[in-house]
């Protein structure tokens, strides 16, 4: 389990220290809107490798770029195996430069960049570690984030590149942060912040607390009520910083 409690501190230098955190924030509709790039550059990957559409008939939120993947080829009956899935996703991110370039309304949601100020202002004296828990292959988030002058924000992350299931991204996110604290993950509160009930259910499976942004497609009652302990409308609503810093 990630709650577990710090021993007690045995001397005044460290009773007030706060609890080692670790942050992992998913990207689209939570660190930033694409303007549908994504979704284009998934069609036109699947168009160009296994022909003319329709595809992706089901959402899209919350999934893993391999999962959509999988999904759209069952969908079409395709689906005949892993190289055929690998393909897919070498097209799509040769296809995401163009479509993220050229997205017309692209741009980090409000109180973003703001939030990451304060986080990493903490971080220089507070152990707290600012990385990524997102479905979005490793080279697709750096695309995205990197439009917005964002993925240099991130030093770790837990990603879709690493695992299909999202609730093991985040694990392996959360023990890559506790590692870049020097700390074991049963020593971290890890806390991820999301748009989705996907991105809530994840967290908790891993004993993780979420914190849920209704800049996607879900209210923040929602998210609440799928299990996030906090939802705020955007991170600019007070309350925001200190459901996701402590
Ligand atoms: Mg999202």
């Amino acid at each position: 389990m990630v709650r577990v409690e710090l021993p007690p501190s045995t001397n005044a230098c460290t009773s007030s220290r706060p609890r080692p955190r670790v942050l992992l924030f998913d990207i689209d509709d939570t660190l930033v809107t694409t303007g549908g790039a994504g979704r284009r550059a998934v069609v036109r990957a699947l168009e160009a490798t296994c022909g003319p559409g329709p595809w992706l008939g089901f959402p899209l939120s919350g999934r893993t770029d391999r999962s959509i993947v999988r999904e759209a080829l069952r969908e079409r009956g395709l689906l005949d195996g892993e190289p055929l899935i690998d393909e897919v996703l070498e097209t799509y991110l040769r296809l995401l430069v163009e479509e993220v370039a050229t997205a017309a309304s692209y741009g980090a949601h409000p109180g973003v960049e703001t939030l990451l100020d304060l986080a990493a202002a903490r971080a220089q004296h507070d152990p707290l570690a600012i990385g990524l828990g997102t479905g979005n292959l490793r080279r697709g988030a750096a695309i995205k984030l990197e439009r917005v002058g964002l993925w240099r924000r991130f030093s770790f992350g837990g990603f879709g590149s690493d695992h299909e299931d999202r609730s093991e991204i985040l694990r392996l996110g959360a023990e890559r942060g506790a590692r870049a604290l020097g700390l074991t993950l049963d020593q971290c509160q890890v806390v991820v912040i999301g748009d989705t009930p996907r991105d809530v259910a994840a967290a908790l499976a891993v004993g993780a607390r979420a914190v849920g942004v209704a800049t996607g497609h879900f209210e923040a009652a929602a998210l609440r009520e799928s299990g996030a302990a906090a939802a705020f409308d955007d991170l600019t609503r007070p309350g925001a910083a200190e459901a996701v810093l402590g």
